[in-house]
């Protein structure tokens, strides 16, 4: 997870503001913290983005990471993302007024962004991965991932309320070697996390009920920073086994 904010001695803060999840160094799951976060090395490896949805917190560095790559891009930065969220960010962000419309535009080489329309329920690759998307329950439309190379498998729920399709199709997975979940709001903002679409602690108690990889690890990510203490006391004190908040900047091997 690529990290949104430092602590004093510049290293990666647990005060996530956006969502960036950098898989084997080259593809990011949503965009949050691109551009901003990255070094050298993924600025140039990094040629796939696949969106779970269009909240800010979700694509936030990615006009600025196209814009950085302009002139160096010899291929597309390729966006695969739901036709409905390609359609939000033709729209309100890449518009003229808050960014270019990079889709107009061309550098020496070609096109600099090429959107990739995903399909809800279907499967995509990009490069040696495979992506399974799979509706989620957030208040737009959105997508959680299955993802998987030869040796592995994660899932990924992306913003989310409780849901069934997902977990059914994630449970009916011959291995999981680990699941990523959203945990937003603490449990005294039930009510704002019914109406934005998010877990607390307890509804995500109430999900993992649904959960049948009794031995897979699970991250908890997208917390919202202001209530990160609230949120990862409380969910320390439903001890549910191999469940962890996930460390900010950290890498994470399966
Ligand atoms: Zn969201």
């Amino acid at each position: 997870m690529l990290p949104s904010s430092i602590n004093g001695d510049g290293s990666a803060s647990n005060r996530q503001h956006y969502s960036c999840l950098l898989v084997d160094g080259r593809v990011t799951i949503d965009a949050g913290s691109l551009a901003g976060s990255i070094n050298e090395e993924e600025r140039f490896a990094i040629r796939d983005i696949v969106l779970t949805h269009a909240h800010l917190d979700h694509i936030a560095g990615l006009p600025l990471f196209i814009d950085d790559l302009f002139s160096v891009l010899t291929e597309p930065i390729r966006v695969h993302a739901r036709r409905e969220v390609i359609d939000i960010l033709e729209e309100h962000i890449f518009n003229w007024q808050v960014y270019p419309r990079f889709s107009e535009l061309t550098n020496q080489h070609g096109k600099v962004i090429e959107y990739v329309v995903i399909e809800p329920e279907r499967e995509l690759s990009i490069g040696n991965l495979s992506f399974r998307a799979l509706t989620v329950n957030h208040k737009v439309p959105s997508l959680g991932f299955v993802v998987s190379d030869s040796n592995s498998t994660f899932a990924i729920t992306g913003d989310t309320a409780e849901m069934d399709g997902f977990w059914k199709t994630v449970n009916a997975l011959e291995k999981l070697d680990c699941l990523f979940v959203e945990c937003a709001f603490p449990d005294d903002f039930e009510e704002l996390a019914a109406i934005s679409h998010h877990l607390t602690p307890n509804g995500l108690a109430k999900e993992l009920m649904k959960f049948r990889h009794s031995d897979c690890p699970i991250q908890v990510v997208n917390i919202k920073p202001s209530y990160r203490d609230a949120v990862v006391r409380q969910l320390s004190d439903l001890n549910i086994a191999k469940l962890e908040v996930f460390e900010i900047g950290m890498d994470y091997e399966i």
